[in-house]
């Protein structure tokens, strides 16, 4: 692969370019079977600092990891009416195995409320067994035609959380603590400045009451679902038969939630902070935070690269994730470009002259460069690596309010959705939003929670809005 040539500039061709960059950053590839996709280690090690943040936000809020299984009886899927009529056009269904036709057909779970559902059915009894934690690290199959890497595949790795509570109360505060975690993590880790709202009706996870979801904006000014937190009621409790005996001995159902983020999350980073250089990693989540690229002749080589050696030792104990590139068959050149469409925020330049200065350069992903004394890199980069967050954070918050505009008319809001997002005010009919979709391609992302009230008129029929505030469409990934 030739990687002296540029990709293609993000303005030209911004699909193209996301395309490009995850191929050649060496994230991903596409397997053998259409809709599949081969995570390759760097994008491995940024899934993996995702999911090292989150489990440990999940387990401080007294969540535990458990496993079930992978295939589903298809009658579980049929018992929720809702359920099995958003999810079966992309169900993955085994009819065959060790060498039989199955008596029951079995779906490759899209999700787990159907399979959870039924242990608590077993395990719940009285409201001492209650409230329920539970979370999944695992895959889930929902069949795609049009394969997207990280956005639309036909498999994806996901982290899916069930609970079951005794009151609507708890189970209520339960999805909005959840979605506040993806919210902190989006925010804090990486760098993503996410609206947080109420999916509409026609949106929401099917068979939930409701749905909470983070919403982030990407460079095109579409936007990306980045996970979502769902209230499911009785619904599956009803389906399941989960009743539990109440400390007033009355049985009742009981009230359950779910809530999930996947790997669309690295999409929503890419697409947020990478440039036309490739990609910009946010350093609390970056695989590497910082790499040494020795600079030297054969005359100064061991000289140099001792020291950049003692460097890198400096820089692990100082608690940074830091890789020394020591390859002897690239120049210093090459590895300065492949760093860059790597996306790893900070590069330490080292050569025989900044030696001698006692110095290194400092080069950031986010442009600029500095002279530092050796001595005092351990103690300045931590300082660098937060600054780099916070300008990461302010640059994709900027784009943000550049690109969202509040419209009243129809007009308005085909050129906002066109640029970015629209803030309009809808009458919450489902017909009415099915027709802007067709007219327009934009959906409802949510209501936010953090709007001011407002009432006004429907932006397509005019009739009364529902929410009380305006409403964010933008078009989605
Ligand atoms: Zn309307």
């Amino acid at each position: 692969m030739a990687k002296e040539k540029g990709l293609t500039p993000q303005s030209q061709d911004f699909s193209e370019w996301y395309l490009e960059v995850i191929q050649r950053a060496e994230l991903a590839d596409y397997g053998p079977v259409r809709g599949t996709i081969v995570v390759r280690p760097y994008g491995y090690a940024l899934w993996e600092n995702i999911q090292g943040v989150l489990d440990r936000m999940f387990k401080e809020t007294g969540h535990q990891n458990a496993y079930f299984p992978l295939f589903i009886p298809m009658s579980f899927l049929r018992k929720e009416a809702e359920h099995v009529e958003g999810f079966s056009p992309e169900l993955a269904v085994v009819t065959h195995a060790g060498g039989e036709e199955l008596e029951e057909p079995l779906a490759v779970r899209p999700t787990s409320e159907t399979v959870i559902g039924y242990m608590w059915s077993r395990w719940i009894r009285s409201w001492r067994d209650l409230p329920q934690l539970l979370n999944q690290w695992g895959n889930v199959v929902r069949w795609e035609m049009r394969t997207r890497p990280f956005l639309r595949t036909s498999e994806f790795l996901w982290q899916e959380g069930h609970t079951a509570h005794a009151t609507r109360e708890e189970a209520e505060e339960e999805v909005r603590r959840m979605l506040g975690i993806y919210a902190k993590l989006a925010r804090e880790y990486a760098a993503l400045p996410v609206i947080e709202g109420l999916k509409t009706e026609k949106e929401k996870f099917a068979g939930a009451v409701y749905t909470t979801t983070i919403e982030a904006m990407m460079r095109d000014g579409k936007a990306l679902q980045s996970g979502t937190s769902h209230y499911l009621g009785e619904n599956f409790a009803r389906a399941f038969d989960i009743k539990f005996q109440d400390k007033d001995l009355q049985v009742k159902y009981v009230h359950t939630t779910s809530w999930g983020l996947s790997w669309r999350f690295l999409g929503a980073i890419i697409m947020t902070h990478g440039d036309d250089g490739g990609l910009i990693l946010p350093p609390r989540l970056a695989p590497i935070q910082v790499v040494v690229v020795p600079i030297y002749r054969e005359e100064s080589r061991e000289r140099v690269l001792e020291a950049a050696l003692d460097l890198k030792r400096r820089l692990l104990q100082a608690g940074l994730r830091v890789h020394l590139d020591d390859r002897d068959q690239h120049t210093p050149g090459y590895k300065f470009h492949e760093w860059e469409l790597k996306g790893v925020p900070f590069r330490i330049e080292l050569g025989p002259k900044d030696l001698e200065a006692g110095e290194a350069v400092l080069a950031s992903r986010l442009g600029g460069k500095e002279r530092l004394s050796l001595g005092a890199l351990p103690v300045l980069l931590p300082e660098r690596l937060e600054a780099f967050h916070q300008a990461l954070y302010q640059r994709a918050l900027d784009f943000r309010e550049a690109h969202i505009r509040r419209v009243d008319t129809y007009e308005e809001f085909q050129e906002a959705v066109g640029e970015g997002f629209a803030l309009a005010f809808h009458c919450g009919d489902r017909a009415c939003e099915r027709a802007i979709q067709e007219e327009t391609t934009a959906t409802t992302r949510c209501v936010p929670f953090e709007a001011e009230p407002e009432e006004g008129l429907c932006v397509r029929c005019g009739r009364p809005a529902a929410y009380g505030r305006r409403v964010v469409f933008a078009r989605a990934y």
